[in-house]
């Protein structure tokens, strides 16, 4: 290296300017990191070579005893640069980091060559480690570019893997030499070695920073270019029809497949033809005006036109469609969907709905369609009417059915749709309907879907009657029916009571004796009979006239029932003046009791009896008997036996009871 001709580098120079460079690499990266910020990795390089370049200008500090520190840290920030390239291209390629490799590595450099400046300082080993470790994550990250690269960007991250490659390999030569070559006292020792490794450096970092950022452009180009593969692929087989054009000409850019189905045109034959002169739009003012809707609006939604096809028919079309910019010249990106079928639906169900309403207001019943939560759609002119609507009224559409029954129908409505929808076959259902004057009438309901094409329940139909007549005449039936039933009533008790007296008749008395006669004589108990006559009546009546004789009649017999009010006792007039008292299960004291208290209240009427032989008021006689039915054959053994008794009274001078027993006979 001596002698004037020969080039002479000066190692601090070098460090310099190699520390320079790395600055230029890192303003490049820098500016790459900001662009392709959504790249993983890059950041990390970014970092990796900040510090490489921190480290070469921390090294030749060396030589300044006041910085020496900085130059202690130098050759650690050198190998954290190299392991944050590492970990860089690891994410750039989407791969996992496994932490404890770079760790490891970083953590065993820095005891060993910490080891090697303070406990046993050795400028060779401190060499031999930094440049092993250069050259270990140098191969590492070589491997990474060249064996988990991703294809799209092979030929840039081989020709990265390649410059790692020559620089794992220039430290390995490094390394080999510094373990054969004597121990070297002072940096300065291997000055020829680390010239040529500040060249190598310069070269190499220059071109890994370049390898690094074609590595990026190149993904940028293959995502790119899928993204534009992908529109290309969205454009091709969506369905509509889709083309682009030049705004100001019509100049046709690109036509997709739908285009070709629709129009009837191939893409070669419409591709640099004009719109206009494939008469596409069939009204050439349609495209005007949405022309100038576009230049007002920039994009334009959902417009319907007629257009024409490649054999002249036409069809509707609904166009949606934006201004985009290419090569800085407005086009049109305009999508149309055929909507002949919908439209010519559209105008059959308006029709069908026309026939429905015309159907709905011809129609004498009262007839209202609803949607499935009981809006109304549809309602009929007679429901109208019904409901004391006039039938030009309108509002009806949105107000919901249940509005038209009393609030007190509501629940039990809603529960008997509730029923529809869950299948049941609903027969007719009575409400309360209220008309527009909110007064209150009888309605009938009958309901059922409307079923739509796909089958389901679309809608609900409603037939309402108006049953005020009907309800009126069950009313009445109700009332007839009601009437009968007191009358029959009447007539029963009637056919059992004494008109005059109020008390049961002969007829109910025989029917009774026989009844409780053969009950008696079932159980084996007694029956008594008590027979009333009243004492000269004739002649009362010869007095006192026959309407002050039905009253002293009435007036004894209030008294029976006064006295006799045991339940199965029954008092019954038997005929004329003579009362009778059945008393079951009564023995001969209780009925002898009995008998003389009711004489005695007789008497006690005091009604006035001028003509009685025996008083001067009305005085009565009775027969009692008491008997074991059991003993008897038949109910007229007791009768003739309480007769006989009460003959018996009146023969001994009337006003008195008379016993007679089964004995006696
Ligand atoms: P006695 O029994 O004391 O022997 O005399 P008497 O006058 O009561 O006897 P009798 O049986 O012959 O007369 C019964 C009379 O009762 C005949 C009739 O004028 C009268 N009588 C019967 N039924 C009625 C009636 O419903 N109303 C009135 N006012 N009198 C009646
Ligand atoms: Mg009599
Ligand atoms: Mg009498």
């Amino acid at each position: 290296m001596k002698g004037g001709n020969v080039i002479k580098f000066h190692i601090l120079t070098l460090f310099i300017v190699l520390s320079l460079i790395l600055g230029t690499q890192v303003i490049a990266l820098f500016v790459q990191y900001r662009v392709n910020r959504p790249y993983r990795g890059i950041g990390y390089w970014l970092l990796g070579s900040s510090l490489m370049a921190l480290g070469f200008i921390f090294m030749p500090m060396v030589t300044v005893k006041s910085l020496e520190m900085f130059a202690r840290i130098a050759n650690p920030l050198l190998i954290l640069g190299h392991i944050f390239l590492y970990i860089g291209i690891k994410q750039f390629f989407n791969k996992k980091v496994t932490k404890w490799i770079p760790i490891s590595i970083f953590v065993v450099l820095n005891l060993s060559y910490y080891y090697y400046m303070y406990i046993n300082n050795d400028i060779s080993a401190r060499t031999f480690v930094v440049t092993a470790t250069i050259a270990i994550i140098s191969f590492m990250i070589s491997y990474q570019l060249f064996c988990k690269k991703n294809r799209l960007i092979s030929s840039s991250a081989n020709f990265t893997a390649a410059v790692f490659f020559v620089y794992g390999c220039f430290y390995t030569v490094r390394t080999f030499r510094v373990s054969m070559l004597p121990t070297i006292h002072s940096y300065t020792d291997q000055e020829e070695i680390l010239i040529i490794g500040a060249i190598l450096s310069i070269i190499i970092s220059n071109l890994w920073t370049f390898g690094l950022i074609i590595m990026v452009n190149q993904r940028l180009n293959s995502d790119n270019q899928l993204e534009k593969e992908k529109l290309q692929l969205i454009f091709n087989t969506n369905p509509d029809a889709q083309l682009i054009t030049r705004l100001n000409d019509g100049f046709i850019v690109e036509v997709n497949d739908g285009f070709s189905v629709l129009s009837g045109y191939s893409r070669a034959e419409v591709i640099g033809d004009y719109i206009r002169t494939i008469s596409f739009w069939h009204n050439p003012a349609d495209r005007q005006l949405f022309i100038t809707e576009l230049n007002d609006k920039v994009t334009c939604e959902n417009r319907e036109f007629i257009f024409q096809r490649k054999d002249n028919s036409q069809f509707s079309g609904m166009i949606s469609a934006r201004i985009i910019m290419i090569h800085s010249v407005p086009h049109i990106i305009s999508a149309i969907r055929d909507i002949t079928e919908r439209k010519q639906f559209e105008e059959a169900l308006i029709e069908s709905e026309e026939k429905y309403r015309s159907i709905l207001n011809a129609s004498p019943d009262d007839i209202t369609i609803t949607d499935l939560e009981g809006n109304i759609l549809m309602i009929s002119s007679a429901a109208k009417k019904m409901f004391g609507y006039k039938s030009d009224f309108n509002n009806f559409i949105g107000m919901q059915l249940l509005d038209f029954i009393i609030p007190e129908d509501v629940e039990r409505a809603k529960s008997n749709l509730q029923q529809m929808y869950q299948g049941g076959n609903l027969k007719a259902n009575e409400y309360h309907g209220v008309r527009q004057d909110q007064s209150i009438f009888d309605i009938e309901v009958n309901s059922g879907f409307v079923y739509s094409a796909n089958g389901l329940p679309d809608k609900m139909v409603f037939i309402i009657r108006d049953i005020t007549e009907r309800k009126l005449a069950e009313r009445k039936i109700q009332k007839l029916v009601q009437q009968l039933e007191i009358e029959k009533n009447i007539a029963q008790l009637n056919s059992i009571t004494d008109s005059m007296t109020g008390l049961a008749n002969r007829r109910y008395f025989d029917e009774t004796l026989k009844t409780e006669f053969f009950r008696l004589r079932r159980s084996g108990s007694t029956l008594s009979l008590i027979m009333l006559d009243i004492d000269y009546f004739k002649k009362f009546n010869d007095s006192y006239g026959h309407l002050a004789g039905d009253q002293c009649l009435r007036m004894i017999a209030t008294t029976l029932k006064t006295i006799i009010s045991r339940a199965p006792d029954i008092v019954a007039r038997y005929g004329g003046e003579e009362f009778i008292i059945i008393l079951p299960e009564t023995d001969e004291d209780g009925a002898k009791a009995l008998g003389e208290r009711i004489r005695k209240a007789v008497e006690e009427l005091a009604i006035p009896h001028c003509a009685s032989d025996i008083a001067k008021c009305v005085t009565a006689s009775l027969g009692i008997v008491t008997v074991y039915p059991t003993e008897l054959i038949s109910p007229e053994q007791v009768l003739k036996q309480v007769d006989e008794a009460l003959y018996c009274a009146k023969k001994r001078g009337r006003n008195r009871c008379l016993y007679s027993s089964n004995e006696k006979l």
